[in-house]
């Protein structure tokens, strides 16, 4: 996907500020954060929403969730965090590459 914004970061073409890498996740600052630690944690992989991913794919969200977990006490988060991933327009989801919203670093309300 030549023209998704976050294919582009994983690829090295736009800068990013990386907190995590390896082989099958990225994971980088939001660029307009909503919390004080508000990171974004996507597969290298290109898929729009959960819908795209098989079952040969479905296992790497797990071990997403599994890393920023074992992440957490490093990256500001000890304190609890919000994992938020919007699917679809209607959700609000404005970058269409799969990915997950990482909240913290503060107490966050829930409205
Ligand atoms: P969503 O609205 O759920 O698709 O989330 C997309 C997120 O990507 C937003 O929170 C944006 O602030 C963030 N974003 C867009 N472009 C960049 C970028 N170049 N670097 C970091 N975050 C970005
Ligand atoms: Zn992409």
């Amino acid at each position: 996907m030549e023209s998704c914004i976050f294919c582009r970061i994983v690829a090295g073409e736009i800068p990013s500020a990386k907190v995590y890498e390896d082989e099958e996740i990225l994971i980088f600052k939001d660029i307009n954060p909503i919390a004080k630690v508000h990171l974004l944690c996507v597969p290298k992989e290109h898929y729009k929403t959960v819908a795209e991913l098989n079952s040969a794919r479905e296992d790497v969200l797990a071990r997403a969730f599994s890393k920023i977990g074992s992440l957490a006490p490093s990256l500001r988060l000890e304190h609890g965090f919000r994992l938020v991933m919007n699917q679809g327009e209607s959700a609000g989801q404005t970058v269409p590459h799969l990915h997950i919203h990482i909240l913290g670093g503060e107490p966050l309300g829930w409205e």
